[in-house]
């Protein structure tokens, strides 16, 4: 099907570059126009804490052809409102569909001293020369606020490159508001390998020129800190739209908006999901990467539905880590194999079923336990601790 009309696009990530890319491989032959607040082309961020502050000839952008693909591209361009029409900070654009991927910004903390963040190709750059070794007389002392994903995979590089880190975490482990504090736990034996001087359940006060205080009085020197405490949905800009917000765009199990024609993906939308029976909001590259499969159908006439498992891996001190389900509402955390060891599996179960699974090192549990979760199907738990049976064996007859 190729309905024309025209298609307004704003946010150019990864979400909104796939949605203007599938709905040209479906056929779409109306005008698309795609609006972008940074001034470059569409990239990718997960390279961007990983290989991206290692390597600098490595290239994440998503070479994006616009002229092939027939997308009017603004960059440098934010979206500012939405009425009738898209309004943005230089001018305003009718749509018959419009899709909002605008992402998510960093969390600031309070503190008059400087604060530097890892979401953009600007920032990633500016943090690679500082990390480069040969910069200064003596190893950089750099400060970073948050034990998640990001803080963990940013100690990695900044302590391969010499640089003297300090993490700084306010729950009682790293990862725990993503994977709670039993299983993140497992994880600081890594950051002392990595000589990363990781101080857990210590709050920050603010950030001050030289360093952080802390709550309780505390001081921690820096030369330079990077806040990693989160993201929140960059959709300031839809207030007063009348839009339903619900931690982000509210969309339906179709992407859609409380709007008719307006539809929402990737890190600035929560989603219904009917495998889960809840509304999620996942700051994952694999949703932004596979929603805008949805909206490009569904904007050329069809009912298509968002309802993976969700995916999404990180690669920290040396490990790949992947994670697959939602383990909200879980009733018990098994382990498959020595945490303390190189490779591990951690299953978590609800009614006699694997609903998430986190693996160390163990792609093939991981690739296993998405099937699996996908069928729904009941499990041996004892033959599931066992680290020689295949996930994919644990299935009770
Ligand atoms: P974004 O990538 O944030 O893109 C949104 C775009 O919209 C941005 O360019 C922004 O400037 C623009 N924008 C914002 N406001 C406006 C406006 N008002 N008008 C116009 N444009 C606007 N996920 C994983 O699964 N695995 C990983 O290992 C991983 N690593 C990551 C590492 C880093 C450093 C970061 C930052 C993220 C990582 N992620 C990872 C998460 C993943 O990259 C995101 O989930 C994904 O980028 C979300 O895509 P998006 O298009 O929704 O949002």
């Amino acid at each position: 099907m190729t309905e024309s009309g025209r298609v307004v696009v704003a946010g150019a990530g990864l979400a909104g570059f796939r949605t203007v890319e599938e709905l040209r491989e479906r056929g779409f032959a109306g005008p698309i126009t795609l609006v972008g607040a940074e001034p470059r082309p569409p990239y990718d961020r997960p390279p961007l804490s990983k290989k991206f502050l290692a390597e600098p000839g490595l290239d994440p952008s998503l070479k994006a052809d616009f002229a092939a693909l027939e997308v009017d591209f603004r960059p440098d361009e934010a979206a500012t409102g939405l009425g009738d029409e898209l309004i943005t900070s230089r001018g305003a654009y009718p749509f018959d569909h419009l899709v909002l991927a605008t992402g998510a910004v960093p969390v600031a903390l309070p503190g008059d001293g400087r604060q530097r963040f890892l979401r953009t190709y600007d920032d990633a750059l500016a943090l690679r020369d500082l990390l480069r070794p040969g910069q200064r007389r003596k190893p950089l002392r750099l400060a970073i606020v948050g034990a998640g994903w990001i803080g963990a995979e940013l100690a990695t590089a900044a302590a391969a490159h010499g640089s003297e880190v300090t993490v700084v975490e306010a729950g009682p482990a790293p990862l725990a508001a993503a994977i709670g504090a039993q299983l993140g736990a497992q994880t600081a034996r890594w950051y002392a390998a990595a000589g990363v001087d990781l101080r857990v359940a210590t709050a920050v006060e603010a950030v001050r020129p030289g360093g952080l205080d802390l709550a309780g009085g505390a001081r921690v020197e820096a030369d330079e800190v990077v806040t990693a405490v989160g993201v929140r949905p960059a959709i300031g800009w839809l207030e007063g739209s009348g839009l339903r917000i619900e931690n982000g765009v509210a969309v339906d199990a179709g992407l859609r908006t409380s709007r008719p024609r307006v539809f929402a993906a990737g890190d600035c939308a929560s989603f219904e999901s009917r495998r889960f029976g809840r509304r999620l909001r996942v700051e994952h590259w694999d949703v932004a990467l596979h929603q805008p499969e949805v909206i490009a159908a569904n904007v050329l006439g069809g009912d298509e539905v968002y309802d993976p498992v969700p995916y999404f891996w990180s690669e920290q001190f040396g490990r790949m880590v992947q994670y697959v389900g939602h383990h909200g509402g879980a009733e018990s955390l098994l382990w498959r194999g020595d945490p303390a060891g190189p490779t591990w599996s951690a299953c978590w179960l609800a009614a006699g079923r694997l609903v998430a699974i986190l693996t160390v090192d163990r792609p093939r549990d991981m690739l296993q336990g998405r099937r699996l979760i996908a069928s729904a199907a009941p499990v041996d738990a004892s033959r599931l601790t066992d680290p020689a049976i295949p996930v994919k064996e644990t299935v009770l007859a």
